[in-house]
C-alpha cells in the first residue's frame, strides 16, 4: 500500500473539528475520503491547476467544506510568477467549473476563497482581481495576506530543540518604503469594494486596524502574535513525513508512528512544545503569521522559554 494511502487519519483520534490539507494533483482521494467521512470542516488550499473535473465532483457530492486556491494577480502577472504559461487559465476553469458543479447538485459546498498575497509589484492588480473573484469567480471569501517570511515558521526545516534560536527570530521580509503609498491607496480601493459588496474581504493577519496592517509592512518586529491557540489543534506534516507543530518544531516522523498522524499528539515532545510555547509572552516566530491576530509588541522583552 502506498505511503499516502497509510495516513488516512483515524477517526477516534484528535482532530475531530478542523482539518486543513494542502492538496495538489498528487493529494489521493483516499485520504480526503477519509477525512470527509469523519464529518470533519476540511478545508483544502490549492493552485488550482490539478483540480480535474473529476476531482472536483468528488469534492462538490463529498461536500468539502472550504476550498482557497491562490492567485498572485491577474493572467499575465499570475502565469510569469508561477512560471506555467496557463497557470491562471486553468484555475480559472476549475472555479467556473466547480461553480456549474455547485448548482448542478444544489448545493453552498465548498466555500470557495482567492488567497492573494500583496507584494511589491502586484499590488495595482489587486483591485481588479478582487473584482475578477467577486464577479466571474463567484468567490464567496478573497484574502489578501502580508508577505512574511519567519525561518522557523516556513520552510523545510525543523528544529528538535525548544532553545533553538530560530524561534526568537521574527520575519525577515520589510516592503520597500516607496510602495507603501501605493498599497496604502490599493487598500483604501479594496476596502471601499467590500463595504458595497457580497464577497468577503479579509486582510490577514487581522491587526486591530488597517494603519498597523501598513505599519507592520516596513517594520514587523513592531507587531506579533501574543496568543494563539492553533499549535493545541493544527499539526503539520512536512513532504519527508516530519509532523511539526506551525512553529516548525519537529514531534515525529509518520513512519515512526506507524502513519497514524494522530498519535503525534500523545506525544511527550507534543506537550513539552505546548508547555514552552506557553511560556512564551510573544512570538516573533509568529510574525505576519496569517493565521495569528496581531497587536503591538509592547512586551517586546518576551519572557524566556523555562
Ligand atoms: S500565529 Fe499561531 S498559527 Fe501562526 S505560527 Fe504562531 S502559533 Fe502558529
Amino acid at each position: 500500500m502506498e505511503e499516502d494511502d497509510r495516513i488516512a487519519p483515524r477517526p477516534d483520534a484528535g482532530y475531530d473539528q478542523r482539518w486543513r490539507t494542502f492538496c495538489g494533483s498528487r493529494y489521493k482521494k483516499t485520504v480526503l475520503d477519509s477525512l470527509l467521512n469523519g464529518r470533519r470542516m476540511v478545508q483544502v488550499g490549492s493552485n488550482g491547476t490539478a483540480l480535474n473535473d473529476s476531482m472536483l465532483r468528488f469534492l462538490v457530492e463529498r461536500k468539502l467544506y472550504y476550498l482557497s486556491v491562490s492567485l498572485d494577480g491577474m493572467q499575465e502577472y499570475h502565469n510569469r510568477i508561477r512560471g506555467m504559461p496557463m497557470a491562471f487559465q486553468r484555475a480559472d476553469i476549475a472555479l467556473k467549473t466547480l461553480n456549474a458543479l455547485k448548482r448542478e447538485l444544489r448545493t453552498p459546498y465548498p466555500a470557495t476563497c482567492i488567497k492573494c498575497v500583496i507584494t511589491d509589484d502586484n499590488y495595482d492588480e489587486i483591485p481588479m482581481l478582487l473584482e475578477y473573484a467577486d464577479k466571474e469567480l463567484n468567490a464567496d471569501h478573497f484574502s489578501l495576506s502580508l508577505e512574511s517570511h519567519s525561518p522557523f515558521r516556513h520552510g523545510f526545516e525543523s528544529a528538535n530543540d525548544l532553545s533553538d534560536e530560530r524561534l526568537r527570530r521574527g520575519s525577515v521580509i520589510c516592503y520597500p518604503i516607496d510602495s507603501i503609498p501605493g498599497i496604502s491607496a490599493m487598500l483604501q480601493k479594496v476596502l471601499a469594494y467590500r463595504r458595497k459588496s457580497r464577497i468577503h474581504v479579509e486582510l490577514a493577519p487581522a491587526f486591530n486596524n488597517t494603519e498597523s496592517f501598513l505599519q507592520c509592512m516596513t517594520n514587523p518586529a513592531k507587531f506579533g502574535v501574543c496568543n494563539c491557540r492553533r499549535p493545541w489543534t493544527e499539526l503539520t506534516m512536512l513532504y519527508d513525513g516530519e509532523i511539526t507543530s506551525c512553529l516548525n518544531y519537529r514531534i515525529a516522523n509518520v513512519r515512526e508512528l506507524d502513519y497514524n498522524v494522530c498519535m503525534a499528539l500523545k506525544l511527550p515532545r507534543h506537550r513539552e512544545f505546548l508547555t514552552g510555547f506557553s511560556a512564551f509572552h510573544f512570538h516573533p516566530a509568529c510574525q505576519g503569521c496569517c493565521l495569528g491576530r496581531h497587536k503591538k509588541n509592547i512586551g517586546a522583552e518576551a519572557k524566556e522559554i523555562a
